[in-house]
């Protein structure tokens, strides 16, 4: 008979600690939902957060906006910097795609074969972006990481701050309208630019991504052969290779490279994995 009687004060107890633990938790996550509602850039224990119509997330690598919400302002300036390479101690390459005009969708569809992450910058404008949010949904859907390739896709030499940050934004918030992130990214056209459009974009919260490899998808008369000797001979831990969806073999060499990468030990994967460990992720400390 005591012995029931203490097991049921022991069950009352266990359940008194369950209910308190978990009606805890949902007010607190109550309360920090509220709290991203009023302001979706909103920082929670130094990670900046978001809302939507998905339940919120915190993380370390982009920023999460709501349906409707303007991204401009939504990232903390950085220092001027054009990445060539990622972090050179880790065995991983970033595969980054550019533009999106004339995109060959079998890249889409052998990226998602391969079931690796993969790194695009987007044109925001000229019928890209603008007018195509499946494109990026299905991008993004396959595990791409969606930047910055600016709005019109000028050379930013001699350009004011004023049109460069402009333009930026302009592209971010179209990008961001299908994918509901913003990621501290950008390349300018050609990787090219100058001091006042390199400082415009990191007064913005942008570092300026490079590469150190090229699938010369850019070169008409290229041949397949001649395009993977040149990222595999210059392979080496950290790179970053470019790509376009619309190049010259692109789908060809990529379906070359990807698997050959891999034989080598490299992981082939996306920017902000191969930034890892580097001061260039959103919330690295500076
Ligand atoms: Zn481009």
């Amino acid at each position: 008979m005591r012995k029931s009687i203490t097991a049921v004060f022991v069950l009352i107890f266990i359940s008194t600690v369950v209910t308190a633990f978990l009606f805890n938790t949902n007010t607190k996550q109550e309360q920090v939902f509220r709290d991203i509602y009023d302001n979706p850039f909103r920082e929670i224990n130094g990670l900046v957060a978001g809302y939507g119509t998905r339940p919120f997330t915190l993380t370390t690598t982009y920023v999460v906006t709501g349906a409707g919400a303007d991204p401009r302002g939504s990232l903390k300036p950085v220092s001027p910097v054009d990445i060539r390479t990622g972090n050179t101690s880790l065995m991983r390459i970033a595969l980054t795609i550019d533009d999106g005009w004339n995109a060959d969708m079998r890249i889409l569809d052998l990226l998602k074969s391969s079931g690796i992450r993969f790194t695009t910058f987007l044109i925001g404008g000229r019928g890209i972006s603008d007018a195509h949010p499946e494109f990026l949904q299905a991008i993004q859907d396959a595990g791409g990481e969606i930047c910055n390739h600016t709005n019109e896709h000028a050379l930013m030499q001699g350009r004011s701050r004023e049109f460069v940050v402009n333009d930026i934004w302009k592209a971010q918030g179209t990008i961001s309208r299908t994918t509901h992130r913003v990621y501290p990214y950008i390349r300018f056209m050609g990787g090219s630019f100058d001091n006042t459009s390199l400082a415009a974009a990191a007064g913005e919260g942008f570092y300026h991504v490079h590469w150190n490899l090229s699938c010369g998808d850019t070169v008409t008369g290229n041949t397949v052969e001649r395009q993977v000797a040149n990222v595999l001979n210059g392979l080496s831990p950290g790179s970053i290779i470019l790509c376009h969806w619309g190049g010259h073999n692109t789908y060809e060499v990529l379906s070359i490279i990807i698997p050959e990468i891999q034989r080598r030990g490299f992981e082939v994967t996306s920017l902000t994995r191969v930034l890892e460990g580097t001061p260039y992720l959103l919330n690295s400390p500076r």
